[in-house]
């Protein structure tokens, strides 16, 4: 394990030329890199990976050198400090790990082709080129281009391109900018274009194995997010393109290369005609999110990987602005209770759970950083409860003067709070610093002991959990005039609740709008309260009570046969998001039930009462005109029904199976997944499978492919499942990146377990080597323990996965997963008897 030094220290580039030759056929390129900059120190460092490093010179002259690949460093001894050129010729291969310059792959009319593209962030930009690749360390650089270009083929880059001469594609200069941000790309490519009011161009790139108009909503999106953008912040976008490249192979979301930002085809392009509202919700607000970042992280970038918080959590946040101005229609606010929320109160509920802000150590740690239930989703909670706190007129010139303080440079989360505070007359960083340097979250009693309102906070566990006295700042947001804006201690007495109930004539309640991140438990009396008038509430705050409810249930601050009642009583509400929490609990009930068992025909009764009326309300086509919540609502309540085993929701989707059978893309997209799984659960065949196992592999809509994973690892055909599970290595038909969803669903799958559990853990090794050096690899232990709820389960994962605890990077998930399943298992073994006792008086 190699500890971090800083590089920068040593060496401060101010500009690189960079050459590139690139042979596809050969899989291999070659590169002379001239860094112009000042030596701090006689001996340096320059960054490098997997680099053949031919020869080094500085001004001129041929100088010795060593690597220490420990340390991904080429150690150069200048002999003097000062200014210096250094010039670096290398080589290096092409690897298919989708980080560094790597290859895209797909399938156009039955030929293979490829697009090249980038991925350096978090520190892959060494094996591109050798450099300082640490975000302090900007600089600017101009790109040259050279590969076995075919004719009709499209460059892009950070910047416009200047010229092209004997075959080599030169870019401008860019901006002071981090190495982790430069990117580049060329392949066969479609575009769409258009510009901004201000005149900065705007494109959408794609492979042309898409059809055009698949690239339509992500222009518009893009195009309107930079306005929006330029207007919010009140600075102009810095560059003079932003493109949009969809990349066949990518291992995250998207990436933000400042001017060239990249995406899953997932995340940018669709079907106009024919996605489901959500669906386009989230490629929406995935563009949000990178175009936010031009600015916040590109513009001004963090200082280092320990403030990647302040990229991520701002991008996040901004993202749900930016598409509520754009689309106010879509209330995309209320997707955020349904996402960031939860996801953040799930993970952050676990001890062990890093913090928002934390200290790097070791290169294997940055990745691990990348926790997106913290970094992202807690984070933005963070900075929605900094913008409920200061409001958005002192949020906007606070960014503004940062951006002017800090722009082409760096910052931290103290700058952040500093120019903030200034804006807005108030201290944010001695309140914020309360959530982002201590791990967890609270949660708030509020009981009436001896007539008087008492409220205490104190730390909220699932799982084992060590007290250890921590204390928020907490804006409590009630409805109550008489409750402090933020309680500081540990404990304060309100007052007397009689008069104060008199006076308020309604519930008492704390955290309106659910945007500061903490959970209330009330006691009996004010919960009643709560209940008996939930019905007068708005969306977010019946979703917040059952969102609550489960999560003091899994806390064991409640019982589960508490919330069983409380479900019956939200079932036929018209608000989407009320219905993705009441399904979050019921899904959670199906880990009390053995399968094939009585309490599992209980359940499924259960479901069906549920979801009953809503079926006949909604049924299975969208009505025209009807309402967005109705459109969201759709897929829960089918969903229920279908697990119900209702056998009119199983014969109306065989119906619309066999109508649709020789286009089964075009079934309406809202509920193509239930209608496909449907199918393959109890009208399926070896030969359907084979079928629609061949679609998955030719189709490029990503919406479709998704929902055929999900239909087909549904499968309880034992041998299916091994034909599934050989195929998961076959890159051919199931992508690298597309992996970790089809593991989960078959491990998801109760015939499909075992299967899914033999292989990974057969397979770790592969695993690793595809995908180990990747941010997304320790989700699929995540995975896992997201599905795990058996001792037996528990003793296998330990088994397998202690002895992987000290790999750098995986010792945090493991210690956390093995805390998050022991206490599901623990809560299921206790409460199991009495839920599902409750559950069958209820359907009885
Ligand atoms: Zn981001």
């Amino acid at each position: 394990m190699a500890e971090l030094t800083r590089f920068y220290q040593m060496f401060q580039p101010k500009h690189y030329d960079l050459f590139l030759n690139i042979d596809r056929k050969a899989k291999q390129f070659t590169g002379k890199t001239t860094i112009t900059g000042a030596a701090k120190e006689s001996q340096i460092a320059i960054h490098q990976k997997d680099l053949t490093i031919i020869s080094v010179q500085a001004n001129g002259q041929a100088l010795p050198f060593t690597t220490d690949p420990a340390a991904d460093a080429l150690r150069i001894d200048l002999q003097q400090t000062g200014n210096v050129e250094l010039t670096i010729t290398y080589k290096a291969a092409l690897t298919d790990t989708m980080m560094g310059i790597y290859p895209s792959y797909y399938e156009l009319n039955g030929v293979k082709k490829q697009i090249i593209g980038t991925q350096f962030e978090t520190n892959f930009a060494r094996q591109a080129f050798p450099c300082i690749d640490e975000p302090e360390a900007k600089a600017t650089f101009e790109l040259a281009l050279k590969f076995d270009e075919q004719p009709g083929e499209t460059v892009l880059s950070n910047m416009p391109e200047a010229r092209v001469e004997d075959g080599v594609h030169y870019f401008e200069k860019t901006v002071r900018m981090s190495t982790y941000l430069v990117a580049f790309a060329f392949g066969e490519l479609q575009s769409k274009l258009t510009t901004t009011e201000s005149g900065v161009k705007i494109g959408v790139f794609a492979t042309k194995a898409h059809q055009a108009n698949e690239l339509d909503f992500a222009l518009d999106i893009a195009k309107r997010s930079i306005e929006f953008y330029e207007e919010f912040y009140q600075t102009p976008y810095p560059l003079p393109h932003s493109w949009q490249l969809a990349l066949p192979d990518f291992s995250a979301g998207a990436m933000e290369n400042w001017g060239l930002v990249t995406y899953r085809e997932a995340y940018l392009l669709l079907d106009p005609a024919n996605t489901a509202l959500d669906m386009k919700q989230l490629v929406a607000t995935v563009i949000a999110h990178e175009l936010a970042h031009q600015w916040f992280g590109d513009l001004v970038t963090m200082k280092w990987w320990d403030d990647l918080w302040l990229n991520e959590s701002f991008a996040n946040m901004m993202e749900y602005v930016a598409i509520d101005a754009l689309e106010p229609n879509w209330r995309i606010w209320e997707s955020f209770q349904t996402s960031e929320a939860p996801a953040a109160l799930q993970r952050d509920a676990t001890d062990g759970v890093q913090s928002v802000h934390v200290q790097v150590n070791n290169p294997a740690e940055i990745d691990a950083l990348f926790d997106g239930a913290i970094v992202y989703a807690k984070g933005a909670r963070m900075l929605v409860m900094v913008r409920a706190l200061i409001g958005d007129d002192a949020l906007r010139t606070g960014l503004k003067n940062y951006f002017a303080a800090h722009q082409f440079g760096n910052a931290t989360g103290a700058d952040l709070w500093a120019a903030l505070g200034v804006a807005a007359g108030i201290d944010v960083g001695a309140i914020m610093n309360s959530w982002l340097e201590q791990p967890g979250y609270p949660v708030v009693t509020a009981a009436v002991e001896e007539g008087q309102l008492v409220l205490t906070q104190q730390q909220f566990f699932i799982g084992a959990g060590e007290e250890q006295g921590r204390n928020w700042q907490i804006p409590l947001n009630s409805n109550y005039a008489a409750v402090p804006a933020i309680l500081t201690t540990k404990k304060v007495v309100v007052g007397d609740y009689a008069k104060l109930r008199a006076a308020a004539a309604e519930p008492f309640r704390l955290n309106i709008g659910n945007n500061s991140h903490f959970i209330v438990k009330y006691d009996t009396t004010l919960l009643q309260d709560i209940l008996d008038q939930s019905a007068s509430l708005g969306a977010v705050s019946q979703l917040q009570i059952l969102q609550d409810l489960r999560l003091l249930a899994e806390g064991r601050l409640l019982s589960y046969v508490a919330i069983v009642p409380v479900l019956t009583q939200f079932a036929n509400s018209h608000f989407a998001i009320v219905n993705a929490a009441l399904y979050q609990v019921a899904g959670n009930l199906k880990k009390f039930v053995t399968p094939d068992s009585i309490a599992e025909q209980n359940l499924r009764t259960f479901y069906d009462k549920l979801s009953e009326a809503q079926v006949t309300r909604l049924g299975w086509n969208a009505k025209e005109n009807e309402t967005n919540d109705d459109q969201l609502t759709r897929p829960y309540v089918l969903r229920a029904a279908l697990y119900a085993r209702n056998q009119a929701a199983i014969e109306a989707a065989h119906v619309l199976f066999t109508k649709n059978k020789h286009q089964l893309v075009a079934l309406p997209a809202a509920i193509r997944v239930f209608v496909l799984a449907n199918e393959v659960k109890h009208f399926g065949s070896a030969a359907l499978c084979e079928q629609l196992l061949q679609q998955y592999r030719q189709s490029t809509d990503a919406s479709f492919k998704s929902d055929l994973c999900a239909a087909l690892s549904s499968t309880p055909d034992a041998n299916l499942i091994a034909q599934l599970i050989a195929r998961f290595e076959d890159a051919d038909t199931i992508k690298p990146q597309d992996l970790r969803a089809w593991f989960r669903n078959v491990l998801a799958n109760d015939d499909g377990q075992q299967a899914a559990w033999d292989w990974i853990r057969a397979e770790w090794q592969w695993l690793e080597k595809t995908v180990g050096g990747d941010m997304e690899f320790t989700t699929y232990i995540t995975v896992i323990a997201s599905i795990f709820h058996t001792p037996a389960r528990l003793a296998e994962f330990k088994a397998f996965f202690e002895p992987k605890i000290k790999t750098p990077g995986l010792t945090r998930e493991i210690q956390m997963d093995i805390k998050v399943i022991e206490g599901r298992v623990n809560l299921i073994e206790e409460e199991k008897a009495a839920v599902n006792d409750t559950i069958a008086q209820l359907v009885k």
